[in-house]
This record gives C-alpha cells, sequence and structure tokens, in this order.
C-alpha cells in the first residue's frame, strides 16, 4: 500500500477482483503466486493432468511429493498455505470448448499461460466476446512475451496470430527462472491494468531474450479483417 498510486484503494481493488488462470505451471504457477502474494481476493485456476517428474523443472506451486497426483490439487495447497485469506476455486481440466464460456464468465482477468495456441485462440475469442480483460504470456527457450489485451482498446490475441504458426509442438524447452521471469511481468501488467498504477502498456507486446538480456517493446496493430475482433467498436482509450 506503500507504492505511490497505489494505496488502500489499490490494495481493495485487487481483494475485490477474481482471476482466471489458465494452466498452473511453469508459467501460470508463478502468475497465481504473485497474485496471491499481492492480495487478490479470488483465484479461478484451471489445469488438468496429473504431475510428471519433468514438470518439476519450473513449476513452483507442484511438490516433489506429488507426483502422480493431480497437479490442480498441489496448486491449491501451496497457494492456500501461503495465503489462507483469498478464496482459491479449482478445475481439473484445461481450458476446452465446454468450460471456456462459464470460466471467463466467473472473472474480471484472464491470464493465459497455456503452451497450446487452440487453448490461447479460445480463451481469446471469449474474453473478446465478453469484453474481459486479457494477459497472454507465452515463452519459448529463453525468450518471452505478455500481451495486454483490452477488448476494443488493443489488438486482440488474434490479430497478433491470424492462425496457429506452424509446426508449433507442444513440447518446448522452458528453464524455470525465464518462465517466472515472464510470469511476473504478466502479473505486473495485470496489477497495472486493475489499479491504475504504472503503464499497461497496451497495443504493445513486451518481448525478452534473456539470453542477450534484451527487453523491447513491440507496437501491435489491430486488423481490420480479424475473424475474432472484427466487429467490436474501437472504444476511446
Ligand atoms: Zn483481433
Amino acid at each position: 500500500m506503500d507504492i505511490p498510486g497505489f494505496g488502500q484503494e489499490g490494495q481493495e481493488k485487487l481483494r475485490n477482483t477474481t482471476a482466471l488462470v489458465s494452466r498452473t505451471g511453469g508459467l501460470g504457477g508463478p502468475i497465481a503466486l504473485q497474485l496471491a502474494a499481492a492480495g487478490i481476493g479470488k483465484l479461478v485456476l484451471a489445469h488438468g493432468g496429473n504431475l510428471q517428474p519433468s514438470d518439476l523443472n519450473r513449476q513452483v506451486l507442484m511438490r516433489h511429493g506429488s507426483l502422480g497426483q493431480p497437479r490442480i490439487e498441489s496448486a491449491r495447497e501451496t497457494l492456500q498455505a501461503f495465503n489462507p485469506h483469498i478464496t482459491v476455486e479449482t478445475v481439473n481440466a484445461n481450458i476446452n470448448e465446454e468450460n471456456a464460456e462459464e470460466l471467463v464468465g466467473s472473472a474480471d482477468i484472464v491470464f493465459d499461460a497455456a503452451p497450446r495456441f487452440n487453448e490461447r485462440f479460445l480463451l481469446n475469442r471469449q474474453c473478446v466476446r465478453q469484453r474481459k480483460s486479457l494477459i497472454d504470456a507465452a515463452m519459448f527457450s529463453m525468450e518471452g512475451q505478455v500481451v495486454t489485451i483490452v477488448p476494443g482498446l488493443t489488438p486482440c490475441l488474434a490479430c497478433l496470430y491470424p492462425e496457429e504458426p506452424p509446426h508449433w509442438n507442444r513440447r518446448f524447452p522452458v528453464l524455470g527462472a525465464v518462465s517466472s521471469l515472464i510470469a511476473n511481468i504478466a502479473v505486473v501488467q495485470g496489477i497495472c491494468l486493475l489499479t491504475g498504477i504504472g503503464d499497461a502498456h497496451l497495443g504493445k507486446m513486451i518481448y525478452i531474450d534473456t539470453a542477450g538480456m534484451n527487453l523491447r517493446k513491440i507496437a501491435i496493430q489491430r486488423r481490420i479483417d480479424c475473424a475474432v475482433c472484427q466487429s467490436v467498436p474501437s472504444a476511446a482509450p
């Protein structure tokens, strides 16, 4: 609350916010953890499957003793032990056609940390349709990016990627320190957007190459023929 421009008002805004986090792995785990640290009122977490040994190089909400158990249970237990004053709701499934509309509808803001484009596109479509802000975080090897999407104000994910990039593979190299860094930038963006402190960098992709320690802010444009957000009228900033 000592941060200039944040104060009690900013803290109360966070307390009154429900955030949906898609996936709780290398990116989504640290996102959920820092939202919990910041005092977000409610987390809705969606992540399917059981914990694998290969998850443990990056998935900071998980525990070695929970191998073979549902990932989402480890995520919930860690977060509730860390901050018992927040509400954590969990769904033992990834974002899909059946649950996306309801999950997005339950949230004030959405954090997308899914590695698959079909999940990212589905969340983007629902967020645009329901006019919910979406922070899309992604990484590959030593690089990562964060894009803040406010329907009507900014390009959407489909403006940036009209189609899934060719040869996209679910399995790709991840260093946990890099995924945590990108996750923390995503949380900063979300908190800036929710509370009005700082700059939410609307209409820009924040791109980081940690091998060279380069950070760039790349302007992105709405596509007038975007299949997802074409019909959303442009709002004044
Ligand atoms: Zn679009």
